[in-house]
């Protein structure tokens, strides 16, 4: 961009403009600011070869314009408005979209202030290489700067601005390429208004501006089949009157205005949460709110007020009179609903899914349990939306015409492969040819006149169940940032690259200025096999006085990751590394994760290391911090180092301290399950793949844990909570650290009731201790994996851990529930983990070895970062979940072409109408569904199948072992892969 130099005029003469604000002082007095603006008259209108802005020598747009525009023969650039940003970015995105754009200063701020995200994929847009955008300084250039006037509204001040730059441009292209005698007139190129505001085009024809709406400008355009697919659905406002808007039936009640939505939540009448859809029935929901222990349960589409998951909404709850329970029933909108129409949306009077959902809810209303009733209400207001792109299918069925030639366009439903959200209507003309493809879609719009929300299609991820786009469309629906790392971001790292080494140590070497040198050390690294990006390491040795000394030491990342660089605002953004399971996506470019900072055995690295005094109970006597260059001695697996730890024959001095240390671990740990810690479990299998470049599965295996592993976890919580503690002493308002809050007992209510009636086992939640002891009693002697299954359904009644800054909450709330730790954070994995790095930037400050960054002084700051981190810390756990689960259903459909695949499955849940059940084996959780009438007693989780004769019945329960067949089909409606689990035995179900 252009350096802008202030060119100051003599007073009389100078072009001043003021603009006129209001500010708060510190003392609350408000003031009047005036800011006055000088204008200048060389801000350059960004054409190539123009005569008089000769000095622009980056100029950018093309001197003819665009010539490929059927409407504009003689050339053409576009200037759109702020709401053109705003509503239409994935059309501006597009590489197909590719005229020659003119961004007016004015739209820029104007885009900042309304959106932030769509502001930095602007920022983006302007700076991409496949784009010809210029930025124009309107409103320091004399000519087009405007003064808001007297009465008139910011907004239309800056349509008048808008439009008075598009005015200019034009006549500053006529005026710079005068006719020349003798020749004939040369065409001029046209500067067209881009804007669907039919307002500001009236006024804009008016004044005799050439101004065209998107979708018109759009259609004349050269791809308009594959742009259009692009543009946000229609609202209701601006459909041409010729389709009886005003005969379209209102489905849901209207929003509160949101002046009357705060003050209720206010004066506590009315309630905010965030929603949630209900994954086994589409027409129930809830919003866990803080006034109630339970959460509001929404019954019916009317009652979800066109709320979609994640949402910022207000309910008012109904009259404890109204109270229900939660349904029984699995309610699946693709079968409740597979005769809708996508294209009859005029006539959703009494058609007949709302016909069908009446009945269902009707059904279940006089069934629903007496005993678990919860407050219900109704949503009446969005403080917030949480839509972003859905990875979708579309659905075959509401395709009117399939013919792969066809590109007529037609209103088709979207299904997310989220079964949270609901299905999604848009308009395309690319429909025969996006079938049995992944896509992106985007919601633009839900009306209270539409059974759905209107989206527009984004672009098309590839093939369903192709491993790219199922890899791809994994990292979209979670959110996960996973471009490769900018040319800024690779600039910070060190400029030797690979051959990065510790320097020689002198006094005079910056890298070896406080540092100790524990080279010297017999530190080694225990690692999952495979490791590359190895961040922890210890050591253990005896002292002379009959104590040990242990030692962590972790890879130093802020030596190389410096306070708000490029490098250090994109870990902050990405938050932490995400292993799927055939592919990483690094938090820190590579050259750290998996070589300067990855402690490899013989190889010198810096280290942050943790070291204590241990009496031989494993009672701390005392810990110091130190920066350090370590040596590892050895980089072993689990197996090599529990092998090596195992071997009568072996007494070296590495295998004395993996004892040492293993002995140490094990005292340790029972000192934390003495305190009360949880052993949890959570369904973990491992994928094996056939190889690296098929990356095909061929089994799928439960994960065995070795003492091994104990011993480094048990090493890693030690080194935590030191720190914790160290920079909660130095910093108590602004320490970086990590918690689990205790989980609220009606979280238990249902599994307490379950494990009482049907095993007459008792769950006491009272305390994480209480709740330890009790889970050990939890026992069958016959079903050893029963134990297991209790903890993994008590582990999903638990609220998760979190990152939190130590002066924003009350300091009896700082414990860790399931460690039974008073005091936590992340240290030991600041490759991975970006919450580690801001832990090692407080610990070097508290031990004086570097002076604290003044944005770590700031608690809202660290509020700020913490908030994305925990975001991206859940997201990244449900992505690597999701990606093992489709690599399960991978082996599984392979296997089950060979045979049939049949498993121990353990019931988890009864429904009127079918059961959950959870495959051990395989991680994995299903559902037998049923079409035939069932008895079903909700109070003891139980259902009743009787026989063909009808002269007995077997009774199946909650925590029954049964056998499933698993069989993976092909939906043929999304056609995307699904697995279809029926049960073998105790009966058969595949007549039912
Ligand atoms: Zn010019």
């Amino acid at each position: 961009m252009v350096e802008i130099t202030i060119r100051k005029r003599p007073r009389t003469e100078a072009v001043v403009t003021q603009r006129k604000f209001f500010k708060k002082t510190a003392r609350g007095k408000v003031i009047k600011v005036l800011r006055e603006r000088y204008l200048r008259d060389d801000v350059t209108c960004g054409i190539e070869g123009c005569r008089v802005c000769s000095e622009s020598s980056d100029a950018t747009l093309p001197s003819s314009g665009s010539l490929d525009h059927s409407s504009y023969p003689d050339g053409h650039f576009v200037l759109p408005d702020t709401n053109v940003f705003l509503a239409q970015m994935d059309l501006m995105e597009s590489p197909l979209f590719s005229p020659p754009i003119i961004l007016l200063q004015t739209v820029m701020e104007e885009v900042r202030h309304r959106s932030l995200p769509l502001y930095n994929r602007l920022k983006a847009l302007v700076k991409a290489d496949d784009k010809q955008i210029w930025v124009f300084y309107n409103e320091y250039r004399s000519e087009t700067a405007v003064i808001r006037e007297e009465g008139e509204t910011p907004n239309d001040r800056n349509d008048r601005g808008i439009r008075k730059a598009t005015s200019w441009y034009n006549s500053h292209i006529s005026i710079t390429r005068p006719p020349v005698k003798g020749q004939p007139n040369r065409p001029l190129p046209t500067v067209v208004l881009l804007t669907d505001d039919v307002a500001n085009r009236q006024k804009a024809e008016k004044e005799g501006i050439a101004c065209i709406s998107v979708r018109k400008y759009v259609e004349a355009s050269k791809d308009s089949g594959k742009l259009s697919d692009l543009l946000s659905a229609p609202g209701s406002d601006n459909i041409e009157p010729t389709r009886a808007a005003g005969a379209r039936q209102v489905l849901y009640p209207d929003y509160l205005p949101m002046s009357t939505l705060i003050a209720g939540v206010k004066a506590g009448q009315l309630h905010q949460g965030h929603f949630n859809a209900n994954q086994y029935n589409y027409l129930e929901g809830n919003v866990p709110v803080s006034a109630f222990e339970k959460p509001i349960l929404l019954i019916g589409r009317e009652n979800m007020n066109r709320a979609v998951q994640g949402d910022v909404v207000v309910v008012e709850v109904f009259d404890p009179k109204e109270w229900k329970a939660p349904a029984d029933e699995v309610v699946d909108q693709e079968t409740t609903l597979k005769n809708d129409d996508a294209d009859d949306s005029e006539e959703e009077v009494e058609d007949e899914e709302g016909i069908t959902e009446r009945k269902v809810m009707q059904s279940e209303a006089s069934i629903r349990s007496l005993s678990a009733k919860q407050p219900t209400g109704r949503i009446v207001g969005i403080i917030k939306r949480n839509w972003r792109s859905y990875v979708c299918h579309i659905e075959s069925t509401s395709l009117m015409s399939s013919n792969p030639t066809s590109l007529s366009q037609q209103t088709v439903f979207a299904t997310p492969v989220s079964r949270l959200l609901p299905r999604i209507r848009m308009r395309t003309r690319q429909a025969p040819t996006l079938l049995g493809q992944k896509i992106l879609v985007t919601i633009d719009r839900w009306d209270a006149t539409s059974r759905y929300p209107d989206g527009h299609f984004v672009r098309a991820l590839g093939r369903a169940e192709s491993k790219e786009a199922e890899q791809e469309s994994l990292l979209l629906e979670y959110d996960v940032p996973y471009r490769p790392f900018g040319k800024a971001i690779l600039d910070c790292l060190p400029s030797e690259g690979d051959a990065w080494v510790v320097p020689p140590k002198a006094d005079a070497v910056p890298e070896w200025k406080d540092r100790e040198d524990l080279r010297g050390l017999i530190i080694c690294s225990i690692d999952p096999p495979g490791c590359q990006d190895i961040d922890d390491a210890l050591h253990a040795r005896p002292l002379p006085n009959g104590n040990i000394e242990a030692g962590v030491h972790i890879a130093d990342v802020s030596h190389f990751v410096h306070p708000d660089t490029p490098m250090d605002n994109e870990a902050a953004a990405r938050g932490s590394t995400v292993y799927l399971v055939d592919k990483r996506i690094d938090m820190l470019p590579s050259l750290l994760g998996t070589n300067l900072c990855s402690l490899r055995p013989h190889v010198e690295r810096l280290a942050f290391s943790v070291i204590w005094e241990l009496t031989p109970e494993a009672d701390i006597v005392n810990v110091r911090f130190t920066k350090s260059v370590i040596a590892s001695k050895s980089a072993f697996t689990y197996d090599e180092a529990q092998v090596r730890k195992d071997d009568p024959n072996l007494n070296d001095d590495l295998t004395k301290s993996i004892r040492l240390l293993n002995s140490l671990a094990q005292k340790l740990k029972a000192g934390r399950m003495a305190a009360g810690a949880l052993n949890l479990a959570s369904p973990e299998v491992k994928i094996h793949l056939d190889s690296a470049e098929s990356s095909d599965p061929i089994d799928v295996e439960q994960k065995v844990l070795k003492e091994t592993n104990s011993l480094v976890e048990e090493f890693m919580l030690l080194a935590n909570i030191s720190v914790a503690q160290k920079i909660q002493e130095t910093f108590p308002q602004t320490a970086v650290l990590r918690r689990h809050l205790p989980p609220p007992p009606t979280n238990f209510e249902k599994l307490k009731d379950i494990l009482q009636k049907r095993k007459g086992m008792t769950l006491d939640v009272s305390s994480s201790g209480a709740l330890a002891a009790s889970l050990d009693q939890c026992v069958d002697l016959e079903e050893p994996a029963f134990n297991t299954l209790v903890r993994i359904m008590t582990t999903r009644c638990m609220l998760s851990a979190e990152y939190f800054c130590s002066g924003s909450v009350a300091r009896d709330t700082f414990g860790h529930y399931g460690l039974a730790s008073p005091i936590y954070t992340h240290f030991t994995s600041p490759i991975r983990r970006y919450a580690d790095v801001l832990a090692h930037r407080q610990l070097a400050a508290a031990i004086n070895f570097s002076p604290l960054h003044a944005t770590l002084h700031s608690k809202s700051h660290i509020e700020r970062v913490l908030e994305i981190v925990n975001r991206r810390h859940r997201m990244a756990q449900m992505a690597g979940r999701a990606s093992v689960e489709f690599y399960v259903g991978l082996a599984l459909k392979s296997r089950s072409e060979k045979e049939t695949v049949i498993e121990d499955a353990f019931v988890i849940r009864t429904f009127r109408n079918g059961l959950g059940v959870f495959v051990s084996k395989l991680g994995i959780e299903g559902l037998v569904m049923f079409k035939r009438e069932i008895q079903f007693d909700a109070d003891n989780y139980t259902i009743s199948v009787p026989s063909a004769s009808g002269a007995e019945s077997t009774t199946i329960a909650v925590f029954d072992k049964v056998r499933v067949q698993i069989e993976v089909e092909k939906d043929k409606n999304t056609q995307r892969g699904k697995v279809k689990m029926t049960l073998v035995s105790p009966i058969d179900s595949r007549a039912l």
